[in-house]
């Protein structure tokens, strides 16, 4: 009986033992591949995203060519797309102008590639450009464009924050319409005066006062401004800068370098009777 017992025992207690461990490896079989099940499932699903723009971003990056020697950016200088004076371009040479470069390979950049470009000192392709108009002329919308739409160029436009909605200027809706087709809307200040000849206030004024409207009006970070004929004193490259623009154009002719001093950048002026070709070695720097 006592041996029975002890062997019934034994029995029962290792059938017990037995259980207990598959029970044990069960789980500890179990949830290990659950959990790599459930990990390598997240990583079906969130990684390929991260992946993706990991992989967007160092794309970038890797296009993006870094250079030793100092960058060099063309700033095109447009103002009316129209005839009459040296300061309007005709609406045949313009689309002349936009042609060569689409037919050249020209990049067009945005105020912020344009940054991107002299802060880092690299380059995102082998040609690239910005494209400027002062003044925000009702004939950037009418003329330039559905030549810019035409071609798929970005553009940006300097605006006289008291010019809107006035003759012969842009309005808010064909500012609104550019911005979702590339455009970029910039501040060319408050009241286009000469920032040379203000007080350091009105200076003050006219930079950041112009720039809080437009980060407002846009819902943007304004990045740039364009002195009023191209004037300014030392006062305003300081005061551009602490109100915040990344980057301000002069009228001085060139290429814009670094070096220049990214609150007086140089521009190419584009006058009326240019050839394409005459516009090319312009862009080029020949
Ligand atoms: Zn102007």
């Amino acid at each position: 009986m006592k041996r029975t017992c002890t062997f019934m025992m034994v029995g029962f207690v290792l059938l017990l033992m037995s259980s207990c461990m598959s029970a044990k490896q069960g789980t500890e079989g179990h949830q290990p591949v659950e959990k790599e099940e459930k990990g390598q499932g997240q990583e079906k699903e969130t990684n390929p995203v991260q992946q993706k723009e990991e992989t967007k971003n160092e794309g970038d990056d890797e296009s993006w060519i870094q250079q030793k020697e100092p960058v060099e950016l063309p700033i095109l200088m447009y103002h009316s797309i129209s005839s009459g004076n040296s300061l309007r371009v005709p609406k045949s040479e313009f689309a002349a102008h936009m042609k060569w470069l689409k037919d050249n390979g020209y990049v067009t950049l945005s105020p912020e590639e344009s940054y991107r470009v002299l802060s880092t000192n690299t380059k995102p392709s082998e040609k690239y450009v910005l494209i400027t108009f002062d003044d925000g002329y009702t004939d950037n919308y009418t003329k330039a464009f559905p030549i810019l739409k035409k071609y798929g160029l970005k553009a940006t436009i300097f605006m006289i924050e008291q010019s809107i909605g006035r003759p012969h200027h842009l309005t808010d809706e064909q500012m609104d319409e550019m911005i979702a087709h590339g455009i970029s809307i910039e501040s060319h200040t408050i009241h286009h005066l000469e920032l040379n000849r203000l007080s350091t206030e009105q200076q003050e004024e006219e930079l950041k006062g112009s720039k809080q409207f437009f980060d407002q009006r846009f819902s943007q970070r304004t990045r740039m401004v364009s002195y009023p004929v191209g004037r300014y004193n030392e006062a305003t490259l300081k005061l551009a800068k602490e109100a915040g623009y990344q980057m301000a154009v002069t009228t001085e002719p060139g290429h814009a370098k670094k070096e220049q001093g990214m609150m007086s950048l140089h521009r190419i002026r584009i006058s009326p009777g240019l050839s394409p070709e005459s516009f090319g070695k312009l862009v080029e720097g020949n």
